[in-house]
């Protein structure tokens, strides 16, 4: 390992990838936060243009796949290898949930 060599041995391209997923994260709890203490349709009363939580949360969430379509890009991450835990997870996170609608609802 080189003396600029960081020790976690992350380029800085990758560390950057991996800032801005982590801010982008931050910024949809950020909002999930909102929603679930004051809902999907309330604003910010310091918001102007009185932008609503729905709308927030959807732009950030875009915001977080737009980051992991970097880290794709750059193979950091197999998009295939997300997309069968993905898959995975659909199966196995029903039984763990006490509010949602039976049956199989997922996007594949
Ligand atoms: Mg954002």
């Amino acid at each position: 390992m080189g003396k600029a060599e960081h020790f976690n041995g992350l380029t800085p391209a990758e560390a950057e990838r991996l800032a801005l997923l982590l801010e982008e994260m931050g910024e949809a709890q950020h909002i999930i936060g909102k929603v679930l203490r004051h809902g999907y349709t309330s604003c910010s009363p310091f918001d102007a243009q009185g932008t609503i939580n729905r709308v927030l949360l959807e732009k950030e969430v875009g915001d977080v796949m737009a980051a992991l379509d970097l880290l794709y890009a750059a193979n950091d991450l197999s998009a295939s290898k997300t997309e069968e835990s993905r898959q995975r997870k659909h199966k196995t996170v029903r039984r763990y949930l006490h509010h949602q609608p039976s049956g199989d609802n997922s996007s594949s």
